[in-house]
């Protein structure tokens, strides 16, 4: 089987050639340290700079307002334990949901081992916040609320100017994990009224191990990663200039073809999506109807078990995800499709398949002929498939 067709760019995405030839002459002619006082250092420091203002720019922020990263995850770590820790003084309670990355999810939890209090926001049936809770759940000790802007598995996206208005009446610091946002759609910190926000290079066709953290100024923020000066003194370690290169000409390309990719995307979603329910029965499709991330497609099929649905899609050169990278070889339900109130079978039952900007309708047609009969072959070894299809009859 030569056939392979990718459909996991929600756990990464292949960097585009253009990206790889901004990055290549940093490897070596222009290698030398920012941090350097002589032409080599220049070089560097000319890379670096060149993409915190492109970066800036897709995100109308200033450029001394982004802070290079080594990805989503240590932007996630930053941002919550950076405020939570400078910021004690004031209170020790944060507001989260329960559908958050595990980098947010897990820094939550080390956090409560260390005397902080963590509220937990649920969401309905389609992985959405409740504003009102939010509001309910606010005391006077809140110093963060951290609030996911689109979710990595079921696509959802959350009413992140609404949560960060009312952080803001309250006085309280608001973060979101805009990883799988950027690149998908308009983000404004502006307009959002967002403090801090999470991005990452390899979910935007850039480098793996770069990314970003936006921190409005003034905000107050503790230093995790001491040593050097880099980073305006607030985040040490020579810079990754190739990886940094590589990001600014991704998130400049991103945003450059923005509505198109889009358009594209949501076109070939949508087909997906609505065949694949048609076309096979005891289906749900995870994540909100509209609402939810262009490239994102997330499918319940009841009776079979995501793994062998897995590995029999990639029998035929189908690459997808069960749910989430990080909870498949676990046998623990992904926590996010718990949430939005799935029982277990049907949430170990799951597909998510991710499309983006190297897919075409050939790719989509392809899923639309293989996978209903390789369910149909899964179903028929299912004792409980043969006897709700008897009773159904
Ligand atoms: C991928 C991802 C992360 C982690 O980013 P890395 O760059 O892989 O560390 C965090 N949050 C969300 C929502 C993600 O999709």
């Amino acid at each position: 089987m030569s056939k392979q067709i990718y459909f996991d760019y929600a756990a990464t995405t292949p960097m585009k050639k253009e990206v790889l030839e901004e990055m290549m002459p940093y490897f070596n002619t222009e290698f030398g340290n920012p941090s350097s006082v002589h032409g080599f250092g220049r070089h560097g420091k000319t890379g670096l700079d060149s993409a915190r203002d492109k970066i800036a720019k897709t995100l109308n922020a200033k450029s001394d307002e982004i802070f290079f990263t080594a990805g989503g995850t240590e932007s996630d770590n930053w941002a919550i334990k950076g405020v939570a820790y400078a910021n004690k003084n004031k209170g020790n309670h944060i507001i989260t949901t329960k559908i958050e990355h595990h980098a947010v999810l897990y820094t939550c939890q080390a956090l409560e081992k260390e005397g902080f209090e963590v509220t937990y926001l649920d969401v309905d049936e389609y992985g959405m916040i409740n504003l009102d809770d939010l509001k309910n759940a606010i005391k006077d000790n809140t110093i963060l609320i951290t609030i996911m802007y689109a979710n990595n598995e079921i696509g959802t996206i959350q009413p992140t100017k609404e949560a960060a208005t009312i952080a803001k009446e309250k006085g309280i610091i608001f973060h979101t994990d805009a990883v799988q946002a950027y690149g998908n759609l308009t983000l404004d910190v502006n307009d959002l009224g967002v403090d801090l926000l999470s991005i990452s290079a390899h979910k935007i066709y850039g480098p793996k191990g770069v990314g970003a953290l936006y921190i409005r100024k003034g905000t107050k923020t503790k230093q995790l990663i001491l040593g050097g000066a880099q980073e305006k003194r607030r985040r040490a370690g020579t810079e990754n200039i190739p990886g940094i290169v590589g990001f600014g000409k991704a998130a400049e390309m991103a945003y450059e073809n923005l509505e198109a990719h889009n358009k594209k995307l949501i076109n070939l979603r949508d087909k997906l999506t609505k065949e694949l329910l048609e076309k096979i029965s005891y289906t749900r499709l995870n994540g909100h109807p509209t609402k939810r991330l262009p490239g994102n497609v997330n499918i319940s099929f009841n009776f079979i078990e995501g793994e062998s649905l897995l590995l029999s899609l990639d029998m035929v050169g189908i690459a997808g995800s069960s749910g989430s990278a990080c909870t498949s070889g676990s046998l623990d339900p992904s926590h996010v499709l718990m949430a939005i109130g799935l029982d277990h079978e049907t949430a170990h039952g799951s597909l998510r398949l991710t499309l983006g900007d190297f897919t075409t309708e050939e790719d989509i047609d392809y899923v639309i002929e293989k996978l209903p009969p390789i369910v149909d072959r899964l179903r028929q070894m299912s004792p409980l498939y043969e006897k709700v299809k008897g009773g159904n009859k």
